[in-house]
């Protein structure tokens, strides 16, 4: 993926030490190829791979103490302006209610399933929101809305299931006798644009004026994404959009040339299919998660919902000061707690890659497997793991009732994420990122 090119591509350059300026070349290669299989448009490429070199190849950067970690830093400022740098909020009309969201985009890019997900976080802004089922081209989707809008309590509104714009126009009515603050406006899409989707999109548009018009987009959708985002700005224009399906391998190739392409914000991140999983796109937050850095806002926020200030209290200490094997087995303990073992090892420095990289994911079996092992460990030793030697790993092994072999993956596993973290603490200790955990 994305994330391990880069990341192999940074490793290489730490084992330097000093750099030169062949290596920031190279480095700057690497970064070049990696993007563009990551299916990143070549213009934007080119520019990006232009600006941050310039910048690496600064006298200050090759001579200052750490190069290599000056490097990782102006890649991720200049991923984070490519992503927009900051927020960029819903913008309702105060005045107006009740608001109109249009949703528009191809079929299949998640606009349904963004809906209902952007009426769930409506509503927990303390907002009524009314779901208008204007997909009026394939029988099952007014269905589907409805499913949809039932899992999150929020009423749908069908009409005569036929005249799209019709039913948009009836559904603002509808809102305001309903006494509902929002319409969220679901639309039809084809698998290609075509002339009549396009048309009754600008007649929806037309027929309620909508405060926001927002273009769903997959982000696993390759480089024709510009294409098509390109076309719709031309035709229906809209305000920013929605990336939908992070959470799969896409890891960001969409979302980094979009934004560079038509200049329109990216304002939610759509990372799964539950009701819950739609995120206000954070730049910052992606262009970490693109370099594998992991998301530690994310997992505190993820913390913040169901567990105790102690929970943050430990992964700020985590974080700044060392990670034990305690820390771990906690870690892996939260993470299935929160649900999604994937998404949340994504968030994870180093956490995802490790696993990958031993071909193995966390399953029930290991999770015992592991709580075993670091319950065999003596307290110093899982403080700081590094005292582990032969004679200790055998200990362990026999009294968890696993082999040797096993208790040094356990180990590697704890290393490589001691080293991730390790240098997220490291940015952070140089002062170069804006927000410091809690
Ligand atoms: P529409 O045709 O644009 O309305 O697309 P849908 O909302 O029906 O979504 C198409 C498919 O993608 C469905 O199977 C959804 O469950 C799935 N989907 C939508 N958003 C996401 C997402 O963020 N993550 C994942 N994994 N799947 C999604
Ligand atoms: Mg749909």
């Amino acid at each position: 993926s994305l994330s391990d090119r880069l990341q192999d591509t940074f490793d290489k350059l730490r084992g330097k030490g000093k750099l030169t300026e062949d290596d920031i070349n190279s480095a700057m290669r690497e970064i070049r190829l990696a993007l563009l299989e990551a299916d990143v448009n070549y213009r934007v490429v080119r520019d990006f791979v232009a600006k941050t070199k310039e910048k690496c190849l600064d006298a200050e950067v090759l001579e200052s103490l750490n190069p290599t970690q000056n490097v990782v830093r102006i890649v991720l400022e200049q991923l984070t302006e490519l992503l927009g740098e900051t927020e960029s909020a819903l913008e309702l009309a105060p005045h107006r209610s009740p608001n109109v969201i249009m949703l528009v985009g191809l079929q299949g890019s998640g606009k349904t399933t963004a809906a209902s997900k952007l009426a769930y976080l409506l509503k927990g802004k303390r907002k009524k929101p009314l779901l208008a089922a204007c997909d009026t081209h394939r029988p099952a989707a007014a269905d589907q809305l409805e499913t949809l809008g039932a899992e999150v309590g929020v009423e749908v509104y069908r009409g005569d299931g036929k005249d799209a714009v019709r039913v948009a126009r009836e559904s603002v009515d509808v809102a305001r006798e309903h006494g509902c603050d929002v319409v969220i406006v679901d639309t039809a899409g084809r698998l290609q644009i075509d002339e009549e989707m396009m048309q009754e999109a600008v007649d929806i548009k037309r027929a309620v004026d909508p405060d926001q018009i927002l273009m769903v987009v997959d982000a696993m959708g390759g480089q024709d994404i510009v294409n098509v985002v390109s076309e719709f700005s031309a035709r229906v224009d809209f305000d920013g959009v929605i990336m939908s399906k992070l959470d799969g391998d896409a890891r960001g190739g969409g979302a980094l040339s979009v934004r560079a392409v038509t200049g329109k914000p990216i304002k939610f991140a759509s990372m799964g299919e539950k009701p819950d999983s739609l995120e206000v796109f954070n730049p910052d937050r992606m262009a970490k998660r693109i370099l594998g850095m992991g998301d530690m806002y994310g997992i505190i926020e993820q913390a913040e919902k169901l567990s105790s200030e102690k929970d943050l209290a430990d992964a700020e200490r985590m974080l700044m000061q060392g990670f034990t094997m305690d820390d771990m087995l906690a870690q892996m303990r939260n993470i299935r707690k929160m649900g999604g073992v994937q998404k949340v090892l994504g968030m994870l420095p180093g956490m995802e890659r490790a696993v990958q990289k031993q071909g193995a994911t966390v399953d029930d079996s290991q999770m015992v497997a592991i709580e075993a092992m670091i319950h065999s460990m003596t307290k110093k030793e899982r403080q700081d793991p590094t005292i582990i030697d032969g004679k200790r790993r055998r200990r362990i092994a026999q009294g968890s009732g696993h082999t040797p072999q096993e208790v040094n993956q356990l180990y590697k596993q704890w290393e490589q994420m001691e080293k991730m973290m390790g240098s997220v603490r490291g940015l952070i200790n140089q002062g170069n990122t804006r927000k410091t955990a809690r």
